[in-house]
């Protein structure tokens, strides 16, 4: 087949689309281009350091069935090595391994000591009963686990799409059975449920870090200015894609933050109201109705014109690939922000990016998942909820002082205030706490590298060559490459 060069560089088939991985491939290669490192190093960043293919027999109720499984470890520049788990019928070894990828430079932006990993099934869980899904999980588990590619010292798991804490709990069941006596195995994987070692605010935690990101990003006036927007999400026009965990609460946060969701978009349809959809109105329509479609005076739209709908921030939120060449052209909004791992593909971003479009990047947008995930694996390992010790004590030290304050000034707080103020830091407080402070400071990084480089072209090569860049020092420091 004969190669075109279509988008800087990235050489492509004729006929043949570039893979997700080799849309990941070039976003490195550019990035990597403004750093510094020598070729085996960045190399070595590159390639995913461990591969493992497994095919094991299920019985369902239509008989036997070989099931296919994957877990890409991305990067062992430190362990245990981190990343969600995917049930859907379209996984494959090229996306797990771009997903792998992918969590190593998201781990490095958001300061996640982890390398990146990734793992999935070849299931349509819609043809298998609840206990076929839980034979799965766990069968999948005891395949990892045969080859040391599970365990809270070398690769914890975490729901993606199509999995959630149930099947975060039959991983962690499954591994402790195997794993009689040791003490920390429940930090064998995360997103479980809070009884069984989860932490509270992990299941919105990918929802509530974009939220954060964005804000942050929105609050810049002048950069706002360069995209004809005013600072803030109060009244900004949304279109969100995806109506899963990721994005619902994405959409959620924003609405509560002032934004207008203007558009929402499923598999089967979209809607379009420009004064503004309620979400958790749709979210319940659609669980009675088993459509998107109908929602009162909504109109309703085919899914690909529901990416292209006037307004100021699209979410993508679901899969990958869904901005590309033939879209990005068509696409209103001046901000992507994107909720989705790999959403847009590298010849819709150039589109995009050329365009004027600003795209906030997966690798930092969508990182407050694994983010709340490391705060949840440090509670297992700990052994205590965050909170615990100090919770009471700095209520008592705030108690105290505004005793003093009120018996200073003569003036008295009402109840309200006085709970708001004497308030200590309970486990979600902290969790939200980290989470937001974690979302601000990698994107002064991520728009500080990106300034400072005036041929940076766009913000998602700035996260890749700080990410890079990371990654590398540890490799330097570890004595890897003297
Ligand atoms: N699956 C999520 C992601 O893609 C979370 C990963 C994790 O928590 O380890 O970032």
């Amino acid at each position: 087949m004969k190669p075109t060069a279509d988008v800087d560089g990235l050489k492509t088939a004729a006929h043949k689309p570039p893979s997700f991985w080799e849309n990941v491939e070039h976003w490195f290669e550019r990035a990597a281009a403004f750093t510094s490192h020598p070729r085996g190093l960045l190399d070595q960043i590159k390639v995913c350091n461990a591969v493992y293919h497994v095919q094991f027999p299920i019985r369902t109720a239509r008989g036997y069935e070989v099931i296919q499984g994957w877990r890409v470890q991305h990067s062992h520049h430190r362990l245990p090595c981190k990343g969600g788990i995917r049930f859907a019928p379209e996984v494959n070894e090229d996306e797990v391994k771009s997903l792998a990828a992918l969590m190593t430079y998201k781990c490095a932006l958001v300061d996640v000591p982890f390398g990146g990993a990734k793992g999935g099934v070849q299931i349509d869980r819609a043809r298998y009963t609840d206990y076929e899904i839980e034979t799965i999980t766990r069968r999948y588990t005891a395949e990892l686990a045969k080859k040391n590619f599970i365990g809270p010292a070398v690769d914890v798991p975490a729901p993606d799409y199509g999995t959630g804490a149930r099947e975060m709990t039959w991983i962690a069941d499954t591994y402790a059975a195997l794993n009689p006596g040791q003490i920390d195995a429940l930090g064998c994987v995360t997103g479980k449920p809070i009884t069984q070692g989860g932490i509270r605010g992990r299941t919105e935690a990918t929802g509530r870090g974009l939220f954060f990101g964005l804000r942050e990003a929105l609050s810049r006036a002048d950069d706002m200015k360069s995209l004809g927007l005013t600072p803030g999400l109060e009244g900004k026009r949304v279109v969100v894609q995806g109506l899963g965990n990721v994005g619902y609460h994405s959409a959620k946060f924003l609405q509560e933050a002032g934004a207008r969701i203007v558009g929402l978009v499923e598999f089967d349809g979209a809607l379009h109201d420009p004064k503004g959809l309620d979400v958790d109105a749709v979210v319940a329509h659609r669980k009675n109705a088993g459509r998107i479609g109908g929602f009162g005076k909504a109109a309703e739209l085919p899914r690909e014109a529901g990416l292209e709908l006037d307004c100021d921030i699209l979410v993508p939120a679901a899969l990958e690939n869904v901005i590309t060449a033939e879209n990005a052209p068509r696409i209103k909004a001046k901000i992507i922000a994107e909720g989705a791992n790999g959403p847009t593909t590298a010849a819709g971003d150039e589109i995009l990016v050329k365009r004027g479009v600003r795209v906030l990047p997966d690798v930092f947008l969508n990182a407050g998942g694994v983010t709340v995930s490391y705060f949840e694996w440090l509670k297992n390992l700990s052994h205590v909820r965050f909170g615990r010790m100090g919770k009471r004590f700095e209520e008592s030290a705030f108690s105290r002082m505004l005793q003093v304050i009120e018996s200073a000034t003569g003036q008295r707080l009402s109840e309200d205030e006085r709970r708001a103020i004497v308030h200590g830091a309970d486990e979600v407080d902290l969790v939200n706490s980290g989470l937001e402070d974690t979302m601000i400071g990698a994107y002064d990084r991520i728009f500080a590298a990106w300034k400072a480089e005036p041929k940076i072209p766009d913000l998602r090569t700035a996260a890749f060559a700080t990410a890079i860049n990371k990654v590398a020092t540890s490799y330097l420091e570890l004595g890897v490459f003297p």
